[in-house]
């Protein structure tokens, strides 16, 4: 079966060749933000561990089914209880890694939120890792490696999911999983930082898919693109209440890029021109109210940001 991450294409290509080469870690950490896909990747390592066939994993045999639905007998995803990860829990999962596996040629223990280990736990688990009981596999999985105790961190494999913005592949996986075009998906993506889960998950939101466009605008006005920002705005000619969203969206996009010249951060825009727009949009936001022609809104945005 196809790797299932989308877009990491460097861990898809690390992770394929230890797979293929039945050099699968024991110990594996996947980090990243809720969204990005760490479960997914872990289910498809799980499976990948205990699949028989050939191509491991095949994703159609009965292993790679049961591991899919959360029900191989050798396979457990730890879970916190409550808001933690328990030193009981661990406990019990260290019993269980020692015992004989029941159906398949070893064992696989997801430890998802890993990083709700308290260290009590964490130094249960250490002594797992230490000595690891062959043929097993942990996968834990954390929002940062960081929150983990050094002293565990180093004895896994780390990969580190990143968002995904402009990888061509990426963006038409994420149009066929939320049922939107290319340019709808790019700016889905635009609009959650590069949250694939999240992309996915507010195909449907409006204000999540108008904050996309006014980013988008916003670096068309970086490259001081005039027409690209028109395009943009094109659709939406007819609909009066949506371009006082866009305006709203883009004047918000502009503080948070005020908000980080302040900070000293990189932006691609000069604190006066920032200043500019965001005034001569509220100006336009003011127009708008007289019930101008749209198409002239448009120009004198695209005239303000382009300038
Ligand atoms: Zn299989």
């Amino acid at each position: 079966m196809q790797m299932p991450l989308i877009g990491n294409l460097r861990i898809c290509n690390m992770l394929s060749s230890m797979i293929k080469n039945h050099r699968i870690p024991h110990a594996i950490l996947i980090e990243g933000e809720e969204g990005l896909g760490k479960k997914t990747l872990a289910q498809f390592i799980a499976k990948a561990c205990l699949c028989t066939n050939e191509n491991s994993p095949c994703g159609e045999c009965k292993t790679c089914h049961l591991v899919e639905v959360g029900s191989h007998p050798d396979f457990q995803i730890i879970q916190p209880d409550g808001s933690q990860i328990k030193v009981d829990q661990i406990r019990n999962l260290r019993v269980e890694a020692f015992l004989t596996p029941m159906a398949a040629r070893g064992r696989v223990f997801i430890i998802s939120d890993a990083h709700t280990m308290n260290e009590a736990a964490q130094n249960a688990f250490l002594k797992v890792l230490e000595e690891p009981p062959k043929g097993v596999t942990f996968i834990l999985l954390a929002k940062s490696a960081r929150l983990l105790l050094e002293t565990v961190r180093s004895r896994c494999v780390t990969f580190t999911l990143s968002p995904v913005f402009f990888e061509d592949d990426a963006i038409n996986k994420v149009a066929a999983l939320a049922g939107v075009t290319y340019s709808e998906a790019q700016t889905l993506l635009i609009a959650t930082d590069g949250n694939i889960g999240r992309a996915i998950n507010s195909a449907n939101s409006e204000t999540v898919f108008l904050s996309g466009i006014a980013v988008k605008i916003l670096s068309l006005a970086a490259a001081k693109d005039r027409l690209g920002i028109l395009r943009c705005l094109q659709p939406y000619v007819k609909d009066r209440a949506k371009v006082a969203e866009i305006i709203f969206e883009l004047k918000s996009a502009l503080a948070k890029e005020i908000k980080k010249k302040a900070m000293k951060e990189l932006s691609s825009f000069t604190a006066e021109k920032l200043n500019f727009c965001y005034s001569e949009l509220t100006n336009i936001q003011n127009k708008l109210e007289f019930n101008p022609s749209i198409p002239l809104i448009f120009c004198c945005i695209a005239a303000v940001l382009a300038a």
